[in-house]
């Protein structure tokens, strides 16, 4: 028996991992760009590790801006810089 764990793509590496393995960031229809640690807010998702040099990636890389289709200001890396340290604390 093979069992089905749903894989996703890291934004910043580009690695599949398991999808319970990464953070959820989404845009919601309005406001900003964020993390979501519940993985249940609305909105379009892109997929990262729990690192912040993907993070760091993702950002020089551009590929949240396009996966999002929009700019991504500086601000809203580091506030989801600063969650993911924080998320990090209670592993
Ligand atoms: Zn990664």
């Amino acid at each position: 028996m093979v069992k089905k764990i749903p894989m996703r793509q890291c934004i910043g590496c580009g690695e599949m991992k398991p999808k319970r393995d990464l953070i959820r960031v989404v845009k919601p229809k309005e406001g900003e760009i964020a993390l979501d640690l519940t993985g249940k807010a609305a909105g379009r998702g892109a997929y990262l590790c729990r690192s912040a040099e993907c993070l760091r990636m993702a950002q020089k890389s551009h590929r949240l801006e396009r996966s999002f289709s929009c700019k991504v200001p500086a601000e809203v890396y580091e506030v989801m810089l600063h969650e993911l340290s924080e998320a990090d604390g209670d592993s």
